[in-house]
C-alpha cells in the first residue's frame, strides 16, 4: 500500500487540475492520495469525478493558522490538514471564505504595490494565472517568472516574495487552536503539516504542539521533504509521547516544486486505517 497525504492542485498553489493529479497520483503507483489543497475543499468534485480504478481519494484541506504566544509577541506561521471533514459545516465553510477573500486582497495588494514601483507584473495577469484558485504567493511567482524578473519560482521566493521583502503582506490566519477545533467540529481530522519546515520562517516548539494535541491534534506529518533525518527522529519521539499518530507525504505542488507525487515520504497503512476510523465529516472515496 502506497499512501501520500498531502497534494496540492489548481484550486491552490498546485499545477495540475486535480483530474490531472489524481491520474498521475496512479501513475506513481499510489493506492491512496489526499488532495489538501490551501483552504478550500473546491478541488474535491473534480478528482472524485476523475478517479482512476485501484486509487482511493482522502478529500482533505490545509488551514492557514498562526501560533500567538500570550505574550501577544510575534505569531508562527502554520498549517494544520483537515482530512475528511464535512465540506458544508456552516463555520468551517465560513472560515475558509474569509481566508480565501484574505489571500485574494493580499494577492492583489502584492501586485499591485510591485507595479507601482515598475516591476512588470499586473494583477489581471496574476487573477488569470490563479483561475478562481485559493491565489497564493506562487502565484505571484509565476507572474515574474513570465515578465523575466526573476529566473525561477525558487527565486522569486528567496527574493520579492519573503517574508523579509517590503512586498511581504500578511493575510489572514485561523489561530492555531482555533484549526485544530474547527477540523474536529466538522468531522475532520487534524494534522500538523511539516512542523519542522525551518526553510519557511519559524517554527513552534514542542509545548505548543503539546497544547494542539490537547485541542484535538491527531497527529504530526513528519516524513516530509522539509524534514531533515534529525527533524524527523524528533517528531517521531514527540508523537510517541503525545500518542500521536505519525503520517508522511510529498506536499505535491506539480511544476511549482521539484518533489513528485508518491515522493519524499509515505504514510503507513496502520496510520491511515487510524486517521479514517476517527472521522465522521467524510468518507475516503474509491471509483
Ligand atoms: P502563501 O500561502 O501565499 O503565503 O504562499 C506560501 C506557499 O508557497 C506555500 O504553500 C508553499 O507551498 C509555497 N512555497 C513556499 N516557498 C516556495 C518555493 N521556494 N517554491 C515554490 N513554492 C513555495
Ligand atoms: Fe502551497
Ligand atoms: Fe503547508
Ligand atoms: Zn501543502
Amino acid at each position: 500500500m502506497l499512501i501520500d497525504l498531502h497534494t496540492h492542485s489548481t484550486a491552490s498553489d498546485g499545477t495540475d487540475r486535480p483530474a490531472a493529479l489524481v491520474a498521475a497520483a496512479r501513475e506513481a503507483g499510489l493506492d491512496v492520495v489526499a488532495l489538501t489543497d490551501h483552504d478550500t475543499t473546491l478541488g474535491w468534485a473534480e478528482a472524485a469525478e476523475a478517479l482512476p480504478p485501484g486509487l482511493t481519494l482522502v478529500p482533505g484541506l490545509e488551514l492557514s493558522c498562526r501560533w500567538v504566544p500570550p505574550d501577544s509577541g510575534r505569531p508562527t506561521m502554520l498549517h494544520i490538514l483537515g482530512y475528511l471533514v464535512d465540506p458544508t459545516h456552516p463555520a468551517l465553510s465560513t472560515a475558509l471564505t474569509r481566508l480565501r477573500v484574505s489571500r485574494l486582497r493580499r494577492a492583489e495588494r502584492i501586485t499591485e504595490r510591485m507595479a507601482a514601483d515598475g516591476i512588470p507584473v499586473t494583477w489581471e495577469r496574476v487573477a488569470e494565472l490563479a483561475a478562481g484558485a485559493a491565489v497564493g504567493r506562487p502565484h505571484v511567482a509565476r507572474a515574474l517568472v513570465e515578465a523575466g524578473v526573476v529566473n525561477s519560482v525558487d527565486e522569486a521566493f528567496a527574493t520579492l516574495l519573503s517574508s523579509r521583502s517590503p512586498y511581504h503582506e500578511p493575510k489572514a490566519d485561523l489561530e492555531a487552536l482555533t484549526g485544530v477545533r474547527l477540523v474536529n467540529q466538522a468531522g475532520g481530522v487534524a494534522f500538523f503539516a511539516h512542523p519542522l519546515a525551518r526553510r519557511r520562517g519559524r517554527v513552534v516548539g514542542d509545548e505548543e504542539i503539546a497544547a494542539m494535541a490537547a485541542a484535538g491534534l491527531a497527529g504530526l506529518e513528519v516524513d516530509h521533504p522539509d524534514h531533515d533525518e534529525a527533524d524527523r527522529e524528533h517528531l517521531r519521539g514527540l508523537a510517541a509521547e503525545l500518542e500521536l499518530l505519525v503520517t508522511g507525504s510529498s506536499d505535491y505542488h506539480g511544476t511549482n516544486k521539484t518533489v513528485g507525487i508518491g515522493r519524499g515520504g509515505h504514510t503507513a497503512p496502520a496510520a491511515y486505517d487510524a486517521l479514517v476510523a476517527r472521522a465522521t465529516g467524510s468518507a475516503p472515496i474509491s471509483a
